[in-house]
């Protein structure tokens, strides 16, 4: 059974990358017919955002991709926070201690960086506790057995290391990338435990990952560097035989090309990089959500679906069962993929418009109650019919249609010097008397018959003063379908709305 992992640390909200690595192991377990787990990678403790946990939760319950097993939804090998297992990683460290694949270190942070200066002085271009190095610090390798013994004993502080031997070739086979080889020589000697007995990221992941039963690990590219070292703990615990399958996801990059998408390019392109608003309670800083914006969800889970994977041919709009179904690692892409906010409109965009009329009403009809306005489904429903086309957030309903509701009370100056003329003057006056002695119902159509005749009584080409007529009762220059705007607000409001321009 394909068992598949998200394993965030909660040190914030959620990345867009994080999002889009959640959604691939979603798609994938789905795919599988196995199961899709969350793993809280808590261990740094220097790094934990109190609520971030809370916020991950929500965020994949909005996009509609929750875990099938979690902290909040335990399956069989809890616990699911990394911090709540903590007493299970040590006698791993010390079985990899043991067999001569781990030492203990007990070097300070001043040797540390003696060392690094050292290094960098003899002009090393990254200076590592490797093969070379070790043998000149304070460690189980280099110090007389009973000195360790006595130094452990006295409670001295200590990190357990990996050892990474000298000379060797470190292969897998990536899912995406193919075989990526690395020489251990580039290797260093990894702390696993730290000195307050917490496992590192490294250890805690492949324990993890290992007792969980996971079958696939698929995540950033930026974890590409560590896969090797991940690739060495397998082998000296001896578990090759059970090793995930590694895929690596594409970077994401800036809308330019240029470079990794950062929370920087957020700012300035001014476009949200977290699906939800997130206040950090460290900074009080604020970011702008995805979904706030206005996205809906689904709309959002296509548009993330394409960053970084493509079903092969010309097919762009996706439900999350139509994804689950064309989902394939084999599809993912090796190369960056850039970040595009216009992309992620355009599939708001076709969201909004598959909707019924009746659906985007309540939207209106929601935003209209918070300005104290009411209407009928049935006119909400006409309103979102005529604008759904100019939409891209539900929002821009009451946005762009306000003058439904609102009559202008200023008109666009550069429509005005052009258009507003003698003409357009005589027929307004003609079609506002016509309005008033009509009885029947202001329908689109009637409304525009009504039109043609006060353009023509007065011989006039009726093409010539659309604009006129439009700025008149909008404020502006273009818009939805006129006639519908008229028949919407109604004869009364359209003929009062015409005296105000003759004025
Ligand atoms: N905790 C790591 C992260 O925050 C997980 C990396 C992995 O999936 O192995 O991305």
């Amino acid at each position: 059974e394909v068992r598949v992992r998200f394993a965030p640390s909660p040190t914030g909200a959620l990345h867009i990358g994080g999002v889009r690595t959640a959604l691939y192991n979603y798609l994938y377990a789905r795919k599988t017919n196995g199961k899709f787990l969350l793993r809280i990678e808590d261990t740094d403790q220097t790094r934990f955002v109190p609520g971030a946990e809370e916020y991950i939760k929500e965020a994949l319950e909005w996009l509609g991709i929750s875990p099938d097993e979690s902290p909040w939804n335990p399956g069989e090998v809890g616990p699911y926070r990394q911090s709540e297992r903590k007493p299970m990683y040590m006698q791993y460290a010390l079985d990899l201690v043991e067999k001569g694949h781990a030492y203990y270190a007990f070097d300070t942070a001043e040797e540390l960086e003696a060392m690094r200066q050292r290094l960098t002085a003899a002009r090393v271009v990254s200076p590592q506790y490797n093969s070379i190095t070790r043998t000149q610090m304070k460690n189980s390798l280099t110090l007389p057995e009973d000195e360790v013994k006595a130094r452990l004993e006295s409670g001295e502080p200590y990190v357990i290391r990996i050892k990474i031997p000298r000379k060797e070739e470190v292969r897998l086979n990536d899912l995406i990338r193919g075989w990526v080889m690395v020489h251990s020589s580039t290797l260093d000697d990894k702390v696993l435990m730290k000195s307050d007995g917490m496992p590192t990221y490294h250890l805690a992941n492949i324990v993890d990952d290992h007792l969980m039963g996971i079958t696939h690990v698929i995540r950033g590219e930026e974890w590409l560097p560590s896969a090797p070292l991940h690739v060495l703990l397998y082998r000296y615990f001896g578990w090759e035989d059970t090793m995930p399958q590694f895929a690596h996801l594409p970077l994401l990059l800036k809308p330019d090309g240029n470079g990794k998408l950062s929370k920087r390019d957020a700012d300035k392109h001014g476009f949200p990089v977290f699906p939800m608003d997130w206040v950090d309670p460290n900074s009080g800083e604020k970011a702008m959500g995805f979904r706030e914006q206005g996205y809906m969800p689904d709309s959002f889970l296509n548009f993330l679906a394409f960053l970084g994977w493509n079903p092969g041919d010309h097919r762009e709009i996706f439900s999350l069962e139509e994804l689950v179904e064309a989902f394939s690692i084999e599809r993912i892409g090796k190369s960056g993929t850039k970040f595009d906010i216009n992309k992620a409109k355009w599939y708001n965009e076709q969201y909004l418009r598959a909707k019924s009329d009746e659906e985007l009403g309540a939207y209106l009809m929601a935003d209209l109650e918070k300005e104290g306005i009411s209407v009928s489904s049935e006119k909400a429903a006409q309103i979102a019919h005529i604008m759904k086309e100019r939409a891209t957030f539900s929002s821009d309903l009451w946005k762009e249609g306000q003058f439904m509701f609102v009559a202008p009370q200023t008109f666009d100056e550069a429509v005005v010097s052009k258009r507003w003329n003698n003409d357009a003057f005589t027929v307004l006056n003609t079609y506002k008397e016509k309005l008033s002695g009509f009885d029947g119902e202001l329908t689109p159509e009637t409304a525009k018959s009504i039109l043609e005749s006060a353009a023509e009584e007065n011989g006039i080409k009726l093409g010539k003063v659309m604009q006129a007529v439009r700025l008149a009762v909008t404020g502006v220059g273009a818009g939805p379908d006129l006639m519908a705007v008229f028949s919407i607000i109604g004869k009364d409001e359209l003929v009062s709305r015409i005296d105000f321009a003759l004025k």
